[in-house]
């Protein structure tokens, strides 16, 4: 599944790409996403200059002329191709997610502009595409969502008495996204590794110092895999095709019964399922 790191690496290409361009054309081969898309979807795209490609969460945000917005939800499955005319043999995919080339199937969606298609790919189609009509509105899809790591509302007062009283474990919360946003399950794992935090650990048991490094921990475990190309554990592969080390990069995540990465430490790595994830985490380092 794409998280919210894998997000950002498209919405960079996208941004790079599409913006102050105008959508010359829109096809829907397929209307039948999570949500399905919107009857008028390609009138209300066609003639319109991409303003900017923002990014909450893992939504991506195509900013239109006017307040008006598209959004676009990337789902279990979905990836965005960038094809430009001309040009061949080279990759299409917007992230390193999945294929780098553009599968001959399940292409549901293309915008087109001058010079260059994007096509939405998305076999398992909980991915979506929505249009909103005002700022307003784009605020109100967001309100139920708590704040992304890389927010300043996201530190470790907020943390702190977001926690009091609440006995779920602390590895349930950081999935939760009320709480916070976009985290996903690789990533939880790793933040409490750097935290030396126990995954079943309750929450009102942590401390202001525990929740100071959550905070800290969070942005840190994001940035780098931003900075490494986004990750996912079985497509991920670097730009010349090789079988990428990101994996190598994980310091619990997939690696059960391997030592642990910490010096001085003998623990072994554990996994454990909660509410249904993998959890990873050293049986002796993370209290
Ligand atoms: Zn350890």
């Amino acid at each position: 599944m794409p998280e919210l790191p894998e997000v950002e690496i498209v919405r960079q290409s996208l941004n790079k790409k599409i913006k102050q361009k105008k959508v010359k054309k829109v096809i829907v081969r397929n209307k039948n996403l999570r949500i399905k898309i919107p009857k008028n979807f390609e009138n209300f795209l066609k003639n319109k200059e991409i303003k900017g490609v923002k990014r909450y969460s893992k939504y991506l945000i195509l900013y239109l002329p006017n307040n008006e917005y598209c959004l676009i939800h990337l789902g279990m499955s979905g990836t965005i191709h960038l094809l430009e005319n001309h040009k061949k043999n080279y990759l299409t995919n917007a992230s390193f997610y999945k294929s780098f080339f553009l599968p001959n199937k399940h292409n549901h969606v293309e915008i087109i502009f001058e010079g260059l298609k994007l096509v939405y790919n998305d076999p398992r189609r909980f991915g979506f595409f929505q249009i909103i009509r005002s700022k307003k509105l784009l605020k109100k899809k967001f309100d139920k969502l708590g704040p992304e790591p890389f927010q300043l509302k996201f530190n470790g007062e907020y943390i702190y008495s977001y926690f009091k009283k609440k006995k779920k474990n602390i590895k349930n919360f950081l999935l939760d996204q009320k709480f916070v946003s976009g985290i996903g399950n690789i990533y939880a794992s790793e933040i409490l590794f750097l935290c030396s935090i126990n995954p079943v650990k309750k929450a009102f048991l942590l401390s202001r110092e525990d929740c100071k490094k959550i905070e800290l921990n969070s942005r840190k475990v994001l940035n780098y895999a931003i900075k490494k190309g986004g990750s996912s554990i079985r497509d991920f592969k670097n730009i010349s095709g090789l079988k990428g080390n990101f994996q190598k990069n994980f310091q619990v995540y997939s690696r059960e019964g391997l030592s642990c990465k910490r010096q001085k430490c003998s623990g072994v790595i554990k996994k454990k399922i909660i509410s249904n994830r993998s959890t990873f985490f050293c049986n002796s380092c993370q209290k």
